[in-house]
């Protein structure tokens, strides 16, 4: 076991910034990082052509802005190597190869256990999720998917075009990947493209961007965006609603502050769609062995399909909670308590109301921290759930509820054993910080903090701008309360 003031997980741009500033601040902190490299979405998850979307002003770690000859747009490589320069300067170390699987708060020790390759441990003051809002591909459920007999891919997992010399390649998803990929694999394969749903959307080009991002800072929105950016956009692209891209009603950077989508950033893509080169197909309606039928009956074969559906988080499937009771005794049960089919002879919303008024004061369960996965989302407790919900009374705050199968029929012993194995499946210490999809509970700018010394960084929507801010703010926030300590 090792203890520390602060364990970082992730060792992206965000966890290498966190170990910065940290250390700058003289705090001591490890970084645990599941692959055997830092920086790795860069290094092996990022197809070859992928250059910054951003301007470099916008795309720098603290402390380490780029060189003046760095050009504006900086290629996949020369982000690497700042990455590794990063490193090197800083002297950080991160610990690779340590998957962390779970994370839990000890609100006795009032300390994280962390714990990484199913046996090492880590006992921490602060917590700091830096695993990125790209964790893991995201490919959507659709009909007919498994029997489709040819290739497969993620995003993640392409590399170039060369592979698919002259194939059939359908690529799910519009935004910047897709975008670009389409792009990239139309110089190799015939090709074409799927918008899915996500028609709407703004096509900007970098440099409208960058005029976009450095006037922002001088002007307001309602200045820049309508009477300049979509005019340039319009000028440049035209009308491309006949190509089923739909420019949205809210402008593109509106659109990237309030839902953090960003616009397609076009490398030539819209001029390779014009000419034919790239058909744009719409929405799918069913896979088959050696096709794709699409909506309005269209029926089209393909050598691959390729997902560049986006990615998400998983911080929350190891932010778990192992709880501490008043007598030091410890358990996996109290994160959750399952109810589904808990009807008949149960108990109510109201009753478990009035035990917690009766306990502690408070207006509502929900601001509590329980949910209620009943299907009519009522709380409703068997007699022996009630039991151990009794028990938790005084860790209310702990207590949720989730799926355990026929409750009122069960034993105690039975009951926490049920919730036990529930709650390795649905744990729940990201509410800490993070809501169920692994992203901040807490809207921008307040996002970046949660409770018990746990912290995420990276995960507003906002890149590696967003990143740097999320990082001083860390820092000094940790600075802040082990000064006031002191
Ligand atoms: C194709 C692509 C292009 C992009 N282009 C831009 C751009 O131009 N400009 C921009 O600002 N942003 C861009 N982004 C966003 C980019 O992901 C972020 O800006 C940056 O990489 C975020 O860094 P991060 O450290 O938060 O996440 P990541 O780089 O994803 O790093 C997270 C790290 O956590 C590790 N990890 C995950 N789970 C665990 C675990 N359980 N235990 C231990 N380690 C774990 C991962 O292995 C990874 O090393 C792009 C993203 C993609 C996918």
């Amino acid at each position: 076991m090792e203890e520390v003031v602060v364990v970082i997980v992730g060792a992206g741009p965000s966890g290498l910034a966190t170990t910065a500033c940290l250390t700058l601040f003289s705090i001591p902190n490890i970084i645990l990082e599941r692959e055997d490299c830092s920086s790795c979405l860069w290094k092996k998850r990022a197809y070859d052509r992928l250059k910054l979307h951003l301007a470099k002003k916008f795309c720098h770690l603290p402390f380490m802005p780029h060189p003046s000859t760095t050009p504006t747009f900086i290629s996949r490589k020369a982000f690497i190597k700042y990455m590794d320069d990063y490193a090197s300067n800083f002297k950080l170390s991160p610990n690779n190869v340590r998957s962390v699987e779970s994370a839990t708060y000890n609100d006795v020790m009032k300390r994280w256990h962390i714990e990484a390759n199913q046996k090492e441990v880590y006992v921490a003051e602060f917590l700091v999720v830096a695993t990125g809002e790209n964790s893991e591909g995201y490919i959507p459920k659709l009909t007919g998917l498994s029997s489709f007999r040819g290739e497969v891919i993620h995003s993640s997992e392409y590399k170039s075009g060369l592979k698919y010399h002259e194939k059939e390649v359908l690529v799910v998803g519009c935004g910047n990947s897709g975008m670009e990929i389409a792009f990239d694999l139309a110089s190799h394969a015939h090709f074409v493209q799927d918008p899915v749903n996500w028609m709407q959307f703004h096509v900007l080009n970098k440099e409208m961007v960058y005029l976009g991002m450095f006037l922002l800072k001088y002007l307001p929105i309602s200045v820049v965006e309508d009477p300049l950016i979509i005019f340039l956009a319009n000028f440049k692209y035209g009308d491309l609603t006949k190509y089923g891209i739909i420019r949205p009603e809210k402008g593109p950077f509106y659109l990237k502050a309030a839902t953090g989508r960003s616009a397609v950033i076009d490398v030539g893509t819209v001029k390779k769609i014009k000419v034919g080169q790239i058909q744009v197909f719409p929405a799918i309606s069913s896979i088959k062995e050696d096709g794709i039928m699409f909506d309005k009956g269209k029926m089209h074969q393909f050598d691959a399909i390729l997902f560049a559906t986006g990615y998400k988080s998983t911080a929350n499937n190891w932010l778990k909670m192992k709880h501490m009771h008043a007598n030091g005794e410890a358990s996996n049960v109290e994160a959750s308590m399952g109810l589904e089919h808990g009807g008949g002879g149960g108990f109510k919303q109201q009753e478990l109301w009035a035990a917690w008024g009766r306990s502690k004061s408070s207006n509502t369960l929900e601001e509590k921290g329980i949910a209620c996965m009943g299907a009519d989302r009522n709380i409703v407790a068997s007699t022996g759930l009630w039991h151990i919900c009794s028990q938790f009374v005084s860790h209310w705050t702990c207590l949720k509820v989730i799926e355990i199968e026929e409750v009122h029929a069960i034993s105690l012993p039975d009951a926490v054993q049920a919730a036990a194995t529930a709650c390795s499946i649905r744990s729940m210490d990201y509410i800490y910080c993070l809501n169920n999809d692994g992203m901040p509970k807490n809207t921008f700018p307040n996002h970046w903090k949660g409770e018990n010394g746990l912290y995420c960084v990276g995960l507003s929507r906002r890149g590696l701008f967003g990143v740097s801010m999320d990082v001083k703010a860390i820092a000094s926030d940790i600075q802040m309360v082990i000064n006031g300590k002191e």
